[in-house]
């Protein structure tokens, strides 16, 4: 056993895989042994593996100038470039980008600079930050308070209550609703208590409403129509900000460039992102503002002498000049007009799965879907604890696939942007024949309760 502490793992079971090179689509292990990347790593790994122009540009960059800092009003050319070019994709007005290394630290960043700009124009009452249940927000202490996943809080003692987490429903309808309930009616009701909610606990005292446009580690849940457009209603009416967490779905993952563009979310105050942004060769992520907020901190960073935050290395040079290159790919090479075409092909594919007597619910929007196994299938009755989702991840290894086993029994699916209807028929293939290893083995260990 080696010395690492295994991140998200069960301690008592390390060290399932050693992969040791990946090229296109594919990864290997130390077995020689080949998988189709389904997840395309953590989300992240968009544009595959071994992409000789991605490696080349870190190289160069190293070559001319491997570190330098951005405190005190030091900059370098690349970190401009890169700041410009994502404040012209996003659709965030006048967008001023803070550079970070992770999406948890984009977005302690942004909890930070809330308190900041509702200081600054004199409402320092208004800092509480309303999340849903089941989101992924991250990992630190700030981002995952705002996480609405249990195992993420439980034996850490979060969420810290100081940093004024409110709550509200995920947007899942087939886990959600009560019974008979429509999709509309479930709308209207978790959307009626988060309005509620808001006057509950006073609007002047809520600062922003965070929201993946599509989750990712809780189970990929794509809101029912009409959602977000009654939510954006909502905080229009009380003068809280809408901050997308578009970490996972930034950058053509959901058939549109963003996450916000696919589900109809207009103009976030904040957008984090990280992840994609440089197909994962090199850490960097990015708390994106609207020109207003980064306006209003000027002044009191004056005051102060210094707008006190900052990364060793924000704006690392490096993962400007990767993160460059890879936002260049994707306007040259269409990535994303590519990605949403072989998107609705693996959407298809995978809603073929719906009559497996194992599949409960197949969902997703453009490259990344989940397709959750339940007990009963006329109920829904989910599977007790992960077991099973541990298993079919492993039945999907076994036949060259690596998926991700998310929210108990449901198996996430995100390959590369890069990935043709050949790696989809790929995908699909050995995802099926996972999902009847899978139900197989519930058969025999008497699991299936319908
Ligand atoms: N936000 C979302 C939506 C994520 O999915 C993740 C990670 O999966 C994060 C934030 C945290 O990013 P990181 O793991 O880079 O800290």
């Amino acid at each position: 056993m080696s010395n690492i502490i295994y991140p998200t793992t069960n301690l008592k079971n390390t060290e399932t895989l050693t992969i040791e090179r990946g090229d296109g689509v594919y990864v290997y292990d130390d077995q020689g042994n080949r998988y189709l990347e389904g997840l395309a790593g953590l989300w992240c790994t968009s544009l595959g593996y071994n992409n000789r122009e991605l490696i080349d540009a870190a190289n160069e960059q190293m070559g001319q100038l491997s570190y330098s800092h951005m405190f005190g009003g030091k900059t370098h050319q690349v970190g401009i470039d890169l700041a410009a070019k994502v404040a012209e994709m996003v659709p965030v007005e006048n967008a001023k980008v803070f550079f970070g290394n992770s999406g948890s630290d984009a977005n302690d960043t942004h909890i930070k600079m809330l308190r900041y700009y509702f200081n600054a124009i004199g409402k320092p009452e208004k800092f509480k930050i309303i999340s849903r249940d089941r989101s992924y927000h991250g990992i630190t202490v700030a981002s995952a308070s705002l996480t609405g996943l249990p195992a993420n809080h439980q034996h850490f003692d979060l969420p810290f209550d100081t940093l004024g987490i409110l709550r509200t429903d995920a947007p899942h309808y087939y886990r959600g609703a009560l019974p008979g309930e429509s999709e509309a009616d479930f709308v209207t009701r978790i959307t009626n208590n988060l309005e509620q909610m808001i006057l509950q606990e006073g609007p002047e005292t809520i600062a922003a409403f965070i929201a993946e446009p599509i989750t990712g580690a809780s189970g990929v849940i794509v809101p029912p129509q009409g959602y977000y457009q009654r939510v954006q209603d909502i905080l229009a009416k009380y003068d809280i900000l809408f901050w997308a967490d578009e970490v996972i779905t930034g950058f053509g993952r959901t058939g549109k460039d963003f996450g916000c563009n696919t589900m109809g979310i207009d103009s976030p105050a904040l957008m984090t992102l990280a992840k994609q942004l440089s197909s994962a060769y090199i850490p960097i992520s990015a708390s994106v503002v609207r020109g207003d907020i980064y306006e209003a901190m000027i002044e009191p960073s004056s005051q102060v002498g210094v707008f006190g935050h900052g990364y060793t290395y924000s704006g690392h040079p490096v993962g400007c000049a990767v993160a460059l290159k890879t936002l260049e790919i994707y306007q040259r090479d269409n990535i994303f007009g590519k990605a949403a075409e072989t998107g609705a092909y693996l959407q298809e594919g995978l809603s073929k799965l719906a009559d497996h007597p194992l599949v409960g619910e197949v969902r997703g929007e453009g490259m990344i879907a989940a397709v959750e196994m339940v007990a009963n299938k006329q109920t829904g009755e989910a599977f007790a604890g992960g077991a099973i989702g541990a298993f079919a991840q492993q039945a999907c290894e076994r036949h060259g696939l690596i998926t991700r086993a998310v929210a108990g029994s449901s198996l996430a699916l995100c390959p590369p942007l890069i990935a043709t209807e050949q790696h989809i028929d790929e995908i699909l293939e050995s995802f099926g024949k996972a999902l009847d290893d899978t139900l197989d083995h519930v058969t025999k260990q008497g699991l299936l309760t319908g």
